[in-house]
């Protein structure tokens, strides 16, 4: 609100007083008028119209009726006692049902009396059914004051308040006296020529008709209206955060491509870079020769060769005389990322270190002295890099990998390591939907790689049910058989880990069973081994020992196996659909066909069923990412905690996705052109911000 009347505290509106207000806020959070305002209605009730019994759907609002009663009876005993009525118009018959107040029902109720009936419609054996209707015996004055009635809002209210007489319609008369006192102060906060070019409504009438419609037509206008300036506000900060960041921080100046890189690039790289890996690659040249600080996401799907952007990256970083750093969220992600790298590397080329929650002192004292003097080009680790003590030389360049486990503040920690803070890259494990990434990261560039390297064939996926096990089993003999190996995975959901861990002792002994010694080996890794036995039992499986991993989530990132190339999750119901992306990409590595199998019960919830039929079906993981974010919605994917997508009142990022590209790329053309909104037709924007609260916190930001 940018008038000061907003900020007004709730107890001096009219009927409202300190006992109310002090009800207001703690069940309801309202404590100014704006809250108040804010508080929009959760449904509209249809009192426009008269609905003809044959017009009732089963997913109406409430609706009313016009209809004769004929027939009234008590029925059932006790607890299903209920009283039920049967009415009739020229259309159709209505059953109304009461299992309270069935005395006083009976009572009122006269039988061939006509009544303005009023609920929700519901159906039950294919017949229009109504429950505790309210009603009203008709009469033509009835009849003329309902048809003045618009659009009824229902508010949510909750016991406490209804004692002090804030029921839906209490809070109703609120609003009505907050609208009529305060609606001249609703000022317009979006310039003239955007209201224009998007059919907006005006501020104050969406307010008003957001409460009060007329019909549903306005409604919808105020609704519209509302969520194009939540979005659009939401983009405004977010792009100006991110302009700001550009023109108070400077950023490390990479001029050249010297030796490491090129020496990397001729004489290392193992294969070749696929399109979309060598557009990324340019992008993060120019971000990094501009003299600002780069801030890029890399989204590309499992298996598409982001870390060999990041480490190519990093060389040319080296190449300026910068450090550089991975940051990976497990222990095991490190270890392999370190693996990984060193192997691409080389000897004797650059000096890699690990730094993980596991070094012992010893070796921390000697890597930090390796830091400090810029002897250690490369540090991979856990969020154990971030820590304070870890200080460096110079460090100019780092890299996040599978970032949405990071909070915003562990990423902002980053930049007081160097006085002029290093380039970001952040890696997603999974992609994420354009529309979530736009509000999640908005105030990141964003890099995609699209493609997949060549010659990989696409992974097979299959759902069996729990009687194809033996069918399953088949398969993993068949395929340990051509030298290949298999991953089992199970769940492990802390809330039911000993039954999990138990589900998972009982699947070892099964399999042990079905795959004896000598011709099969097992690695066993759950979640409550200690880490160095973990890794013992991953290098078994890396180095082939063992044919068939059998294991809880903790392979669930980045775990690289190209010769692995059979992925059985059991339980698959159970897992989320990002999560299920993620496991599946641990197979489909190397050049051999590779194959996964979703295991699950018979019994399937309808979102399970349309989960395990998405990774059936696609391969795609930005398809897979906007199932998922469908499925649950923004308030459960990983990383939406943070921003301020949650805080959103009236727009949805799912339902909503062509208002807030439309939101974003208008926001995006006026900063183009007014970077400083100093344009007399965004001054309105510039006021706006500013009410908003726009004091910048620097390390809220990234
Ligand atoms: P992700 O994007 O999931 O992190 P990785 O970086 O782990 O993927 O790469 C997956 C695998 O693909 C690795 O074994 C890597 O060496 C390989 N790879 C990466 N880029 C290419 C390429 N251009 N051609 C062939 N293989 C590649
Ligand atoms: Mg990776």
């Amino acid at each position: 609100m940018n008038s000061q009347v907003f900020q007004t505290p709730i107890e001096y509106l009219k009927g409202v007083g300190l006992s109310r207000a002090a009800v207001l806020k703690k069940e309801l959070q309202i404590f100014k008028f704006e809250d108040l305002l804010r508080h929009f209605p959760y449904k509209y009730i249809d009192r426009t119209r008269f609905y003809k019994i044959k017009d009732i759907q089963p997913d109406m609002p409430y609706v009313q009726v016009l209809a004769r009663i004929t027939h009234v009876e008590i029925l059932g005993e006790k607890h299903t006692r209920r009283l039920v009525a049967q009415a009739i118009d020229d259309t159709g018959v209505i059953e109304l049902v009461w299992f309270q107040g069935i005395k006083w029902v009976e009572k009122t109720l006269s039988i061939s009396k006509v009544y303005i009936l009023f609920g929700k419609p519901g159906f039950f054996n294919g017949k229009a059914q109504m429950a505790h209707p309210e009603m009203e015996p008709y009469s033509a004055v009835a009849i003329q004051r309902t048809g003045n009635l618009t659009l009824q809002p229902a508010y949510n209210s909750t016991e406490k308040l209804k004692q002090f007489s804030l029921d839906s319609k209490g809070l109703q008369k609120l609003v009505a006296v907050l609208l009529e006192q305060q609606l001249k102060e609703i000022h317009e906060n979006l310039p003239l020529y955007i209201i224009n070019r998007f059919k907006l409504i005006g501020r104050a009438g969406a307010y008003r008709n957001i409460h009060f419609p007329q019909d549903t037509a306005i409604l919808n206008e105020a609704i519209r209206r509302l969520k194009f300036e939540e979005l659009f506000f939401l983009q405004l900060k977010l792009l100006k955060n991110k302009l700001l960041r550009t023109q108070k921080f400077k950023g490390n100046i990479f001029g050249t491509v010297g030796r490491y890189f090129n020496e990397f690039y001729e004489h290392k790289l193992p294969f070749a870079l696929t399109n979309s890996q060598k557009k990324v690659l340019k992008e993060i040249r120019q971000d990094t020769q501009r003299g600002v600080q780069m801030n890029r996401l890399l989204q590309g799907d499992v298996g598409s060769g982001k870390t060999v952007v990041a480490l190519m990256s990093m060389l040319i970083a080296i190449d300026n005389g910068f450090q550089t750093c991975i940051m990976a969220p497990t222990e095991i992600l490190a270890n392999q990322h370190y693996q990984t790298i060193k192997e691409l590397v080389g000897d004797d080329f650059i000096e890699v270190a690990l730094l993980t929650g596991s070094t012992k002192a010893k070796a921390r004292k000697v890597l930090h002295e390796k830091l400090e003097n810029g002897d250690v080009k490369i540090l991979i680790g856990t969020h154990a890099l971030i820590e304070d003590k870890v200080q460096y030389k110079n460090l100019g360049f780092v890299v996040i990998d599978e970032q949405h486990r990071f909070g915003v503040e562990q990423r902002a920690k980053l930049w007081h390591k160097n006085s002029i803070p290093p380039h970001i890259l952040v890696m997603t494990a999974t992609p994420i939907p354009r529309t979530l990434a736009m509000t999640l990261y908005g105030d990141l560039d964003i890099s995609v790689i699209d493609e997949l390297p060549a010659g990989r064939k696409p992974i097979q996926t299959v759902h069996f049910y729990e009687n194809q096990r033996l069918r399953m089993f088949g398969f993993m003999k068949q395929e340990i058989a051509k030298g290949r190996q298999v991953y089992v995975v199970y769940p492990l959901i802390q809330e039911s880990e000993k039954l999990d861990l138990k589900n998972l002792e009982q699947g070892i002994d099964v399999m042990a069973h079905e795959f004896p010694l000598p011709d099969y080996r097992i690695s066993i890794v759950h979640g409550k081994m200690k880490p160095a036995d973990k890794q013992f039992e991953m290098n078994r499986f890396i180095k082939g020992e063992t044919q068939i991993m059998v294991a809880t989530t903790v392979i669930e990132v980045g775990v690289n196996i190209p010769n692995a190339s059979v992925m059985i999750i059991e339980n698959a119901e159970r897992f989320g659909l990002s999560q299920l992306h993620q496991l599946r990409g641990r197979v489909g590595r190397g050049a051999e066909q590779s194959f996964c199998i979703l295991m699950s019960h018979h019994k399937l919830s309808h979102e399970g069923r349309i989960r395990l039929n998405t990774m059936v079906k696609t391969n795609n993981g930005f398809e897979i990412a906007e199932t998922d974010l469908q499925l649950r919605g923004p308030g459960n994917i990983d990383g939406t905690q943070q921003s301020g997508v949650l805080d959103l009142k009236v727009a949805n990022i799912v339902t909503d996705q062509e208002l807030l590209l439309a939101a974003r790329t208008c926001v995006e053309a006026i900063f183009e052109k007014d970077p400083q909104l100093a344009l007399p037709e965004n001054q309105v924007l510039h006021q706006s911000l500013k009410a908003k609260g726009d004091g910048l916190s620097w390390d809220k930001i990234s």
